[in-house]
């Protein structure tokens, strides 16, 4: 008798909680059922782009990052993500757990590169989406000079294996390596993938992008040079990333109307565009992203080559 009293009661409290809940759309929806814990994290990840010229972290946003998240899960790790722009499509990232981590390394005559790209130091691991030299060019310099294990589509890591590379994992769309406390997937992507030598156009298999998920659960997407397609919902109901990396520069991938798209098909509410701005050719701009997303309530994570978000 007491138990079916408590039962009544409590299920009166839920039906209240149920009635008093705020609507919400179905794609939150989904994501509040398939996963309470990534929910925690979407409001966790970065939000303030600090204007700052060096790497890693201030002890200040350390303390402040770790008192004001009630996730145990997240308190194990004491740092946010943050991510450095080198200019094009290079990105230095340190992860929540400590970890440095290069993206498509292109340095060397890349015009709108920092003079801190230069002194990386120390890297765990660099992360290769396919041939073409904006993407490539100091992947081997900078893997030797930084001890970083390299992960690239296949072709491309035998390439970079008569290069002289050892330490480098080739995989293809589909996989998933678990490495140095992260999961990186390598996703497909909409473009080419290819290197001249001695004038020849050598072809390096296919070009990808990758879904990379930290220690703390949080989420990324860099989607390496690509049009849209219409698996980045796939990749957005599978992976739920919570930030997305996209080229918007036009020309040789998406612009920003189809990056826009991209940000509706992926789910995501933050997004660091990319792959503009290097050349005249590259026309698309943030202005024009957040024009197109900023009313459908996306933040666009601008940064100037040498600046840090985290
Ligand atoms: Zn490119």
């Amino acid at each position: 008798m007491r138990d079916g009293q408590r039962l009544a009661e409590r299920n009166g409290a839920v039906s209240d909680a149920i009635r008093k809940r705020p609507p919400f759309d179905k794609l939150e929806h989904k994501r509040l059922r398939a996963d309470r814990f990534l929910q925690t994290v979407d409001d966790r990840n970065v939000r303030v782009v600090e204007r700052r010229e060096h790497f890693g972290f201030t002890p200040e946003a350390r303390d402040e990052r770790t008192e004001e998240s009630s996730n145990p899960d997240i308190l194990r790790f004491a740092m946010p993500l943050s991510i450095t722009w080198l200019g094009h499509a290079t990105f230095l990232l340190q992860s929540p757990g400590g970890k440095r981590i290069i993206l498509d390394p292109w340095v060397t005559g890349n015009p709108t590169s920092p003079e801190s790209a230069k002194k990386l130091g120390k890297l765990d691991l660099m992360l290769i989406t396919h041939g073409h030299a904006d993407h490539t060019t100091d992947a081997v310099s900078i893997a030797r000079s930084s001890g970083a294990q390299v992960v690239a589509p296949y072709e491309v890591s035998v390439w970079l294996g008569k290069k002289g590379l050892q330490n480098v994992t080739g995989m293809n769309p589909g996989g998933t390596l678990n490495m140095l406390g992260l999961s990186i997937t390598m996703v497909p992507a909409m473009h080419s993938s290819s290197i001249e030598e001695d004038g020849r156009i050598v072809y390096l298999g296919v070009a990808t992008g990758y879904v990379i998920q930290f220690e703390s659960g949080l989420t990324i997407y860099y989607s390496g040079d690509t049009s849209i397609f219409g698996d980045m919902r796939l990749i957005g109901e599978m992976y739920r990333p919570q930030i997305a990396f996209l080229c918007i520069g036009d020309l040789y991938t998406m612009g920003p109307e189809q990056a826009a798209k991209a940000c509706e098909l992926l789910g995501v509410k933050q997004v660091v565009p990319m792959h503009y701005g290097t050349f005249p050719a590259l026309t698309g701009t943030p202005a024009k992203l957040r024009e197109l997303v900023g009313p459908k309530g996306v933040q666009v994570l601008e940064l100037k080559p040498g600046e840090t978000a985290s």
